[in-house]
């Protein structure tokens, strides 16, 4: 899944080949939105709110999407083959006279009022790399269920939005404790916060979520994709096993060397 900091830096992207131009081409290629005419209109921005991605156009609207598990927006230049997928996973074609930006298995699109971009990201907390970060506000979201597992309470985007499964595996880790462990019991929660925000924008500019400082393959995290393999600080082989709420079970990763807290029983 997507971290903030893909998100951010696709919004960016988006927004240097689209904004301030006219769309010549543009097709939403799912049922309810296949009829909507948006030739013509001038995309205002392209911003991103936690992992949701809003194209603001001309005209007071703003077309939604969001890339959840494996979706991607690709710009090509013209006569440029599209690399992305397979033709019929092919959800929007947003192009002007000089980039064509195709969006690749989008599981939400949704065109919506600019105004009323709320009813869909307003439920969202803190943005880590929007305008208004506010760390302390997202502080006292987290700590509001002191009992909860601190992994799931950090992919929950009503916290705070941007963190996605590798920096919840991460974070745990450079903090010291495991995924299971509950945010009341997290010593120096504002540190967690304050890392999960420094670690995001030191990523969002490029690809990938290095969080060891280290861009070389296989150096890039401390315990995240490595099960089996020995944790980068200490050697241990990292365990793998599963967090997150039961609709939403994740992959987690830990050294149980490193850090200390509660682990599942099998
Ligand atoms: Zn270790």
């Amino acid at each position: 899944m997507p971290e903030g900091d893909t998100v951010w830096l696709t919004a960016q992207r988006l927004d240097a080949a689209l904004a301030g131009r006219p769309l010549v081409r543009a097709e939403l290629r799912v049922p309810q939105l296949a009829t909507v005419e948006l030739v013509g209109r001038q995309v205002v921005e392209v911003a991103a709110r936690g992992k949701h991605l809003m194209a603001r156009l001309e005209g007071g609207l703003t077309l939604h999407s969001h890339l959840r598990m494996d979706g991607s927006w690709h710009l090509y230049a013209p006569g440029e083959q599209w690399r992305g997928g397979a033709e019929h996973q092919v959800r929007a074609v947003l192009g002007n006279e000089a980039r064509t930006a195709v969006g690749y298995r989008l599981p939400v699109l949704e065109l919506l009022p600019t105004a009323e971009e709320s009813q869909v990201v307003g439920h969202l907390g803190p943005d880590l790399l929007g305008p208004g970060w506010d760390a302390a506000a997202a502080l006292d979201r987290l700590a509001g269920a002191p009992e909860r597992p601190v992994g799931e309470a950090l992919l929950d985007q009503r916290n705070l939005a941007g963190i996605g499964n590798v920096y919840v595996a991460e974070l745990c880790f450079l903090r010291g404790v495991t995924p299971w462990t509950p945010f009341g019991e997290v010593t120096a929660p504002d540190k967690l916060v304050a890392l999960a925000k420094r670690l995001l924008e030191a990523n969002k500019s490029r690809p990938g979520h290095v969080t060891t400082g280290d861009t070389r393959r296989g150096r890039t995290h401390w315990v995240y994709g490595r099960a089996n393999r020995p944790c980068l600080r200490c050697g241990t082989p990292v365990r793998v096993g599963e967090h997150g709420p039961a609709e939403q079970r994740r992959v987690a990763y830990w050294c149980p060397r490193c850090q200390r807290g509660p682990v599942p029983t099998r």
